[in-house]
């Protein structure tokens, strides 16, 4: 019999709490190999999750909790719970029903069959906006250009583990905690399970717009240096691109004289310039700001109480 702990991180799901964790109850029903450890994760509710939760671990053996002190973010939530479960098999999922829990037999017979990690990857965007399907298509694509870890398409943080890989996980101690990258990190034999996206069961989504934005600029930082490699080009390009101009204009001023003229250009070449490199402190503080968040090597979370 192996133990699958399934970490739930819960920011404001008093509706999804008890139903997910009766599907759980059904799918484990007929996967007499498995036992089911539910670990739910209360990220800073403001409505009654820590209730439900409550009241559910009351009555079922099978689950435990634990109450963070403040929202810590879903990053957070998940390292907590792989922190304190104890199983064979960990298994990471949303609350609000989008990662489908009937998907999970597959995922434990594909870890069977050899697999280190299971996921689930969306084939599909039903119920997103044009424009946010277009931008996390091109966080993709420039991710994946510019990042040596490997970063699945449409991938979510749904998936299975052996306990080998939680290990990794763990180990991987940084303070900025950007789940896509990793968990291609680590490696290991992964496998992504094809799924048509579903929609959020009760409550609304946490992540705004920009909070999304926010995040891929993150991942960006977390797993690529390219953006400081190409400032500094774009900063090596414009000093060679000025050097032949002022060649240029040397001869041509001791050749042709120098009658003044050419301010509007000076101006904005002296713009440009400016510009360029406020980009390139701009692209710097980013990395600075990440050290400085590392550096201070603050505890990844804060459990108020662990059960
Ligand atoms: N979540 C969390 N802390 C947060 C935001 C979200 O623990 O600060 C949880 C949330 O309760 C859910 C999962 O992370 O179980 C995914 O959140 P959400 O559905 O808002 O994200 P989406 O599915 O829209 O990407
Ligand atoms: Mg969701």
């Amino acid at each position: 019999m192996k133990r699958v702990a399934i970490i739930i991180p819960c920011h404001n799901e008093e509706k999804n709490v008890p139903l997910i964790y009766s599907e759980l109850q059904t799918i484990f029903a007929g996967l007499p190999n498995y036992s089911l450890i539910v670990w739910f994760i209360n990220d800073g509710s403001v409505d009654r999750t820590l209730i439900e939760v409550e009241n559910l671990q009351s009555k079922y053996s099978d689950i435990h909790y634990i109450d963070l002190s403040r929202s810590f973010g879903k990053e957070a939530a998940m390292y907590a719970g792989l922190v304190n479960a104890d199983a064979d098999l960990y298994a990471v999922m949303d609350a609000d029903l989008q990662d489908p829990p009937s998907m999970l037999p597959e995922m434990l017979k594909n870890i069977e069959d050899g697999y280190d990690m299971v996921g689930a990857a969306r084939v599909d965007r039903k119920g997103e906006t044009k424009i946010r399907s277009f931008f996390s298509n091109m966080f993709y694509k420039i991710i994946n250009k510019i990042s040596e870890t490997p970063i699945i398409p449409g991938a979510r943080d749904f998936r299975i583990m052996t306990k080998q890989v939680v290990q990794s996980i763990l180990s991987m101690t940084e303070n900025t905690r950007f789940s896509k990258g990793i968990f291609g990190w680590v490696g290991f034999n992964a496998k992504y399970l094809p799924y048509t996206n579903v929609e959020r069961k009760y409550g609304k989504t946490s992540w705004s717009f920009s909070n999304l934005l926010h995040y891929s600029i993150d991942g960006i930082v977390d797993f690529s240096d390219v953006p400081l490699e190409f400032v500094s080009w774009v900063g090596f390009a414009s000093f060679v691109g000025s050097l032949l101009a002022l060649v240029f204009i040397v001869i041509r001023a001791l050749i042709y004289g120098d009658p003044t003229s050419g301010w509007p250009s000076m101006v904005s070449i002296f713009l440009m310039i400016g510009g360029l490199q406020l980009l390139a402190i701009g692209v710097l503080g980013r990395y600075i700001g990440r050290i400085f968040l590392e550096v201070k090597n603050r505890p990844i979370y804060i459990a108020k109480k662990i059960k």
